[in-house]
């Protein structure tokens, strides 16, 4: 720790410090939180990172990641400049070079092979950058590959798919409204660590000790006692993977008991009978023994639900990353609409985000819905989901002979090497790839593998906004934050290394120009806008829209854009004083638009224009469901575990974050602990179908007796990598142990939570 801001100035890597004492406003784009940070600079020496107490959303709130981007700003092991393999090693080039390799390498492979050939993965960082989240889709979209991979399909897919089916809209996904609400059940889910998922809000904790003051009550589901559950008023250790038992036995209560009430959302819902019938089986004593809860206390709560002023149900990753996981996704808003908390204040609501949202462009409150299944995967025949194929299927795409092998892939971000199931055989299914193009800034246990790897500036060089993340705020806000620092000489923005690759990758040649690809994207979307004949654009010339938008290019152009043709926005004259980037530009602490409103029936995109709360592919589900009722697996569970201090695998290699106790250990009930010899600190040997990990024991009655729990993302002790930091923090790798053969099979999402694992003394 340094006494003054003086002593904690730094000269950033590559940067001449210009002089004068300033300060930045900006997002932290290392979470869904998306806190506001106040950043005090000398030039371009950054000082003290701190919470922004005037932001509109956080109000000062920050988690030891916001302040540590200087650290990653001035990472040694952060690549400034292109490398490319050769002789096995990384070597630097110029840009002009690495695109010539990225060619050379490319072209072959779809000459002769085609399309099918190639895959490519877009990981979890991509969703916190402007750049990426604007220029990945062009980029996905000129390799012309089926083979699309995401990290949604690592956790948040079941999710999607059932709000897709539901409402009509993959990211129209309801949200608790924690701030209002009575009652908020939570499962599966642990922001005290994580700071919340698929439901946007920096300082979870503050916004449930607030719940808790206010009188009202958190109920956590989940089987490990974590901080989140040691600050709920109740916590009830369920058994891995069987929350949609206990989910269906609510609804089974609420239809028995008469408790039904489905309120303001009742003239947009259909499939309310249906929904309970198919519940009728499951009865609290019915699931009792294989959630390990007892009936009665099932029953409160179904009881207490439906009693409460306001209540919400909220699921996340235990939820999802299980076998059942869109069942469940999907019985978290059947409960929330039966007890009449769907579209209404305290309950579940759906945001209106200020840009880039689905559910606020075109006619509202119908739809065309969502196409799912269109096709299947090459091998195992897992389904398409939005657009992608299950990152579970992605090893045996490219390890797997024949029609259609998957040889050359691209990767934008993310480190499916930690982060994707069977992990072990996807590692060694990339070292045999004839090309593979990574878009990231490190040579990590995924890139290694690489030939070229394109790295892109560190998050205080690039501007940002929250165009996913805040469609699922709890809060309406909009939040744009302009570069801190410029970029290093030689450095290229991340949109232009995307547009650069698409270029390529349409065999326009290494050194096209990325503005084509700015340009085709800013008039795709300003043709749609001008096309929407209920938006604020109808009928106006496209020309006259582009010239409006001045010298802007790149994602401000195209945010710009958006903001202005979004619900709040300046509709280019349209509705004087509405938002414009400009705006977003004076306010550097946000924009706050309000609490969130009930939306339905206009938020929805279904074709009916109704909520369809019995979707005919998850009810299709439900016989499974039922069937596992007698048959759920017995023995020992593998969960996951979520850490203040990490984010995945992402911020392992900056010692404030890794420093001290290790923290990848394997969490092991003290009965279960006697009973199979393990000593606390001692190594453990851990094995499941895939894979084998040696962890150190860590006892602690945390945890339900018959689960044990590992934290993913670690694991870095690999040849290769080049994260000096994390090197010496490795830990091991959990997704070694993940069974990439059980799945969700609506999804075809991977089980994380709920892995059958032997224990023994290492
Ligand atoms: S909670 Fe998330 S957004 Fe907020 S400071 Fe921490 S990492 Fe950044």
């Amino acid at each position: 720790m340094t006494d003054t801001i003086e002593e904690a100035l730094v000269t950033t890597a590559g940067v001449s410090p210009a002089s004068g004492r300033r300060t930045a406003f900006r997002v932290c784009p290392l979470c869904e939180a998306g806190c506001g940070l106040e950043i005090t600079l000398d030039g371009d020496a950054v000082g003290r990172i701190r919470g922004d107490r005037d932001d509109v959303f956080s109000h000062g709130f920050i988690c030891p990641k916001g302040s540590t981007l200087r650290q990653l700003h001035v990472d040694p092991d952060w690549l400034r400049q292109p490398v490319v393999k050769r002789d096995g090693r990384f070597v630097p080039v110029s840009w002009d070079e690495a695109f010539a390799e990225v060619d050379r390498l490319l072209g072959p492979v779809l000459a002769e092979r085609g399309r099918d050939a190639l895959a490519v993965y877009i990981g979890n960082p991509t969703v916190h950058s402007l750049g990426a989240q604007l220029f990945a889709r062009p980029l996905v979209r000129a390799l012309g590959t089926p083979n699309v991979f995401s990290a949604s399909t690592v956790d948040q897919r079941p999710k999607e798919v059932a709000s897709a089916l539901m409402f009509g809209g993959s990211l129209t996904v309801p949200v608790p409204d924690v701030d209002r609400t009575d009652l908020l059940l939570m499962l599966g889910a642990n922001p005290y660590e994580s700071n919340g998922s698929l439901a946007t809000a920096p300082d979870w904790p503050g916004r449930i000790e607030a719940l808790i003051a206010r009188g009202g009550r958190l109920v956590v589901v989940d089987p490990r006692r974590t901080r989140t559950a040691e600050a709920a008023s109740e916590h009830l250790a369920i058994r891995p993977g069987t929350d949609p038992f206990l989910l269906m036995a609510v609804v089974q209560v609420l239809g028995a008991e008469g408790l039904v009430d489905t309120g303001p959302a009742g003239p947009h819902l259909d499939g309310v009978d249906e929904v309970l019938a198919l519940a009728a089986p499951f009865t609290p004593e019915a699931v009792a023994p294989v959630t390990g809860l007892d009936a009665e206390v099932i029953r409160g709560l179904a009881r207490d639900l439906a009693a409460a002023p306001t209540a919400c149900v909220y699921g996340r990753m235990g939820t999802t990353t299980a076998l059942f996981g869109t069942v469940s996704s999907w019985l978290v808003d059947v409960i929330n609409a039966l007890t009449g908390n769907l579209d209404r204040p305290g309950g579940a609501m759906f945001t209106k985000a200020a840009a880039g949202a689905a559910n606020t462009r075109g006619r509202g409150g119908t739809g065309r819905g969502v196409r799912l299944h269109r096709r299947h995967s090459r091998v195992r025949g897992l389904p398409e989901t939005l657009g992608e194929l299950p990152v579970a299927c992605m090893a045996e795409e490219i390890d797997t002979p024949g029609e259609g092998q998957v040889r050359a892939l691209v990767t934008v971000a993310g480190n499916p090497v930690l982060s994707t199931p069977n992990a072990g055989r996807l590692d060694a299914a990339l070292a045999t790839l004839e090309a593979y193009v990574a878009v990231d800034p490190y040579i990590n246990e995924t890139t290694r593998h690489a030939d070229v790897i394109l790295p892109v500036p560190s998050a205080l060089q690039r501007s940002h906004y929250d165009l996913a993340l805040l469609q699922l705020a709890v809060r309406n806000v909009a939040h744009y934050s302009p570069p801190v620092l410029p970029l290093d000489d030689g450095q290229l923005s991340e949109w232009e290394v995307l547009a650069r690759l698409a270029l390529v990758a349409q065999g326009m040649g290494a050194d096209a120009d990325p503005a084509l690809v700015d340009d085709l994207t800013a008039r795709a979307l300003v043709d749609a806008a001008v096309a929407d004949e209920t938006g604020p654009l109808a009928g106006r010339p496209g020309e006259e829209i582009l010239a409006a938008l001045g010298e802007r290019r790149g994602p401000e152009r195209l945010l710009d854009l958006m903001v202005r043709t979004g619900p709040y926005g300046d509709g280019f004259g349209a509705r004087p004083g509405g938002l414009t980037l400009d705006v977003l530009i004076e306010n550097p602490h946000g924009v706050d638009l309000g609490p969130l409103e009930p939306r339905l029936p206009e938020v929805l995109r279904t074709p009916s224009g109704t909520v369809d709360l019995a979707p005919e592919m998850i009810v299709a589900d439900v016989p499974r469901l039922a069937a596992a009722l007698d048959t759920f697996a017995e023995g020992f569970v593998l969960v996951g575990r979520r850490d203040l201090r990490s984010n995945n695998s992402w911020m392992h290699n900056v010692e404030v974050l890794v420093k001290g106790k290790p923290r990848c250990t394997l969490h092991v009930h003290p009965d279960d602990a006697e009973r199979l010899g393990l000593a606390d600190g001692a190594d453990a040997e851990v094995r499941s179908r895939t894979g084998r990990v040696v962890i150190p024991v860590e006892v602690t009655d945390g945890i339900r007796p018959g689960v044990v729990s590992i934290p993913h993302g670690w694991g870095h002790d690999a040849e290769g990598v080049e994260l000096s930091v994390a090197r010496r923090h490795a830990g091991v790798n959990s997704n070694e142990l993940a069974d990439h053969e059980l799945v969700d099979p609506l999804t075809g999402t991977a089980v994380l939570n709920g892995i059958p694992v032997e224990v023994a003394p290492a």
